[in-house]
């Protein structure tokens, strides 16, 4: 065999393994309960599977149009018209913007979302669960920021022999968002980064006032943190509880009320009855029920925020800026007031039943 033919060999063989790469990553998709519908069109970037708009919405029985004077695709749904933009990191539903974890991208003459998109914004669009699978997981590793704040998480929140002293020692607060990333905006133009460091303060204070503990806050002004600034309180030695603050949005302007989230079970080491997390969580829905303020639920999450370890924590919707009683609690002093009240409240009730397990 002369170089020439092994050449030609090798070359043939590589254009066969580059051919074949994109069918290595087939998904499933449908609204949750109707068969799924297999899209091959995928696209991996880094590991993560982008997928059509076009299939995406065949696939939930969607339609829309790429609009090339105004740069946008949009989107019918039973509640108006959506717009994807590959320009910008948020999906835009009347006149409410939903940060996206990737921007859409134009890969192969289509624009397309990550499978995020498919896992966190599609139920929204077509007002029902939905159904994803992807049938060839792709293990990439990566130093992106997902995997580094999970490393500092293992690695921080450890806290196997919790002291149980009579009263929580301190406790940190993580204002959700800051700087660029605004979070939720609701449509009068109010975000969600300042409902999270409005509360956050409020809390601050009345925890210091009536406790007299050292309260540590991930930020305490308008700006873009780390995920090593953003999780930098919780390293303190003394820290009990940690509450993340957030506010959501939803296409119905009737969603309403405060939802609570824990991590998941699969993740505890600790037998769930016992779960310091879920019990916090109890008491802060209970306390806030006892002002007034609707909970919607206390639920399971694998979100990545919640970390690791035996450190109570608890991610806090405050509720929808899409809906007019909340937005109006959200960003007026006396609802941020009460909201802070009730937190209070729950953080101390949890306190003095922890004392005596
Ligand atoms: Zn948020």
């Amino acid at each position: 065999m002369d170089s020439g033919h092994m050449f030609k060999l090798l070359y043939s063989l590589l254009l066969l393994l580059f051919l074949a790469t994109p069918g290595l990553a087939d998904v499933e998709l449908a609204p949750k309960g109707k068969p799924p519908l297999r899209l091959s069109d995928i696209y991996l970037s880094q590991g993560l599977p982008y997928i059509a708009v076009d299939d995406m919405l065949d696939a939930v029985s969607l339609r829309g149009h790429w609009d090339s004077v105004k740069h946008v695709y949009r989107i019918r749904t039973a509640r108006g018209w959506a717009e994807l933009s590959p320009g910008r990191q948020s999906l835009k539903i009347g006149k409410v913007f939903f940060p996206l974890k990737e921007k859409p991208r134009f890969i192969d003459g289509r624009l397309r979302v990550s499978e995020n998109f498919l896992l966190s914004q599609l139920s929204m669009l077509i007002e029902r669960p939905v159904y994803y699978r992807n049938l060839n997981p792709v293990r990439v590793e990566q130093g992106g920021d997902d995997s580094t704040l999970d490393r500092l998480f293992s690695f921080l929140l450890r806290k196997k022999h919790m002291v149980s002293g009579p009263r929580l020692r301190a406790v940190a607060i993580d204002a959700g968002h800051g700087g660029l990333d605004t979070g939720v905006i609701a449509a009068d133009g109010y975000k969600e980064k300042q409902a999270t460091l409005d509360l956050a303060s409020d809390l601050s204070k009345i925890l210091k006032m009536n406790l007299g503990i050292p309260i540590y806050l991930s930020r305490d002004d308008d700006y873009e943190l780390t995920p090593e600034q953003r999780i930098e309180p919780v390293t303190h030695e003394d820290v009990d509880a940690w509450l993340l603050l957030h506010a959501q949005g939803s296409f119905s302007s009737d969603a309403e009320g405060v939802a609570l989230f824990v991590r998941s079970p699969e993740d505890k080491i600790a037998d769930n009855r016992h779960d310091a997390s879920r019990r916090l969580a109890e008491e802060l829905a209970l306390s806030l029920a006892e002002v007034g303020i609707p909970v919607v639920g206390i639920f399971s999450s694998p979100l990545i925020q919640l970390g690791q370890g035996d450190l109570p924590t608890v991610l806090i919707e405050l509720g929808y800026l899409t809906n007019p009683t909340d937005l109006q609690r959200l960003r007026s002093p006396e609802g941020q007031k009460l909201l802070a009240r009730a937190l209070y409240l729950g953080l101390d009730n949890f306190s003095k039943k922890r004392k005596k397990d």
